[in-house]
């Protein structure tokens, strides 16, 4: 559904993607994972023809998107990561008004307004003003916008952010449902457990383009480290037999392979003592991350 190859763009100085491609098929969840100012949200716009890029191509629906902007909109649903409710109408309202831009007719506005509203749980509140809403219901309302047309390819970036554990859950259960039922779907966090639930294809972005491509097992198969990392007061470990470790940050070290905690500090003996701080490296995306990026992902979407 789509074929995006080669995407640049840069903001003066600032190189926000240097050739990032990403492909989803029919049914497919892919979830778009990076740091803050990886290029997420500036790979969706351009996908959603939103801004233009310095270079690279876009198909969407076997359409050459930047040909053809006006057909395939009708094919795309974009919910933003700021949300965008009009406070004064009615959640009905701000539905049908979504399916009136994307040219739905009035019954089928008023259909398809009941639908997404049950979808997403927001059946009792459509008569409520969307200024009234919790921050969760108004999340919900925001994403429900991008569904009412029926997009062939849903692109949601972030859209769980300050949503409690209740709405979180929907969203993710609407998401998988929407697969199911054949639509395309990029889906940004920073949120690992919403990737481990969503059992999505993942695509690692960073620095502007994507650093690594599979399924939760197939990356952790092919990317994840094992081992130790930690932080010393200044000093430098010393090597020896069978631990060797190797400097990744200021006064940060790690050793890979079969070593925990304890043969940690075995081998550093007095120094031990020094230590600022110890992680264990599991088998897993938080490590996946680590190594296809270099840095580590927090759930802020920070370095740690
Ligand atoms: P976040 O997780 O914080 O939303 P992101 O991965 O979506 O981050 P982008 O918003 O795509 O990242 O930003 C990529 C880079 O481009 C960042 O360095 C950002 O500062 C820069 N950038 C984005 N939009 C603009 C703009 N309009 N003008 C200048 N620089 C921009």
């Amino acid at each position: 559904m789509l074929v995006a190859r080669g995407i640049e763009k840069n903001y003066g100085d600032v190189s926000a993607l240097v050739g990032a491609d990403l492909d989803v098929a029919e049914g497919q969840i892919v979830s778009l994972l990076g740091r803050n100012g990886a290029g997420k949200t500036t790979l969706l716009s351009v996908i959603a023809g939103l801004i233009a890029p310095d270079a690279g191509s876009v198909q969407i629906g076997g359409m050459d998107a930047f040909a053809k902007p006006r057909s395939v909109a009708s094919l795309v649903g974009i919910a933003p990561q700021a949300t965008g409710v009009y406070p004064v109408l009615t959640v009905r309202q701000n539905l049908e008004f979504f399916g009136e831009l994307a040219g739905l007719d009035r019954r089928a506005r008023a259909r398809r307004a009941s639908e997404v509203a049950e979808r997403l749980g927001l059946s009792d509140l459509l008569d409520r003003m969307g200024g009234k809403l919790s921050g969760g219901e108004t999340r919900r309302l925001h994403t429900a916008c991008a569904l009412v047309h029926t997009p062939k390819l849903l692109m949601l970036d972030e859209p769980t952010v300050g949503a409690d554990v209740a709405t979180r859950a929907q969203l993710i259960e609407a998401v998988r449902e929407l697969a199911d039922e054949g639509a395309a779907i990029v889906y940004t966090t920073h949120y690992m457990p919403e990737v481990e639930a969503l059992e999505a294809e993942i695509v690692i972005i960073d620095k502007g383009a994507v650093r690594a491509t599979g399924t939760q097992a197939e990356l952790i198969a092919s990317h994840s480290l094992r081992g130790v990392r930690f932080q010393t007061d200044g000093f430098v470990p010393a090597p020896t037999m069978g631990f060797e470790p190797e400097r990744v940050a200021t006064d940060t070290y790690r050793v890979l392979g079969d070593i925990e905690m304890p043969d940690l500090l075995d081998h550093l003996g007095p120094d031990a003592g020094r230590l600022v701080s110890v992680e264990a490296l599991r088998p897993d995306l938080e490590t996946v991350f680590l190594a296809a990026t270099g840095r580590r992902l927090d759930a802020e979407g920070g370095e740690v």
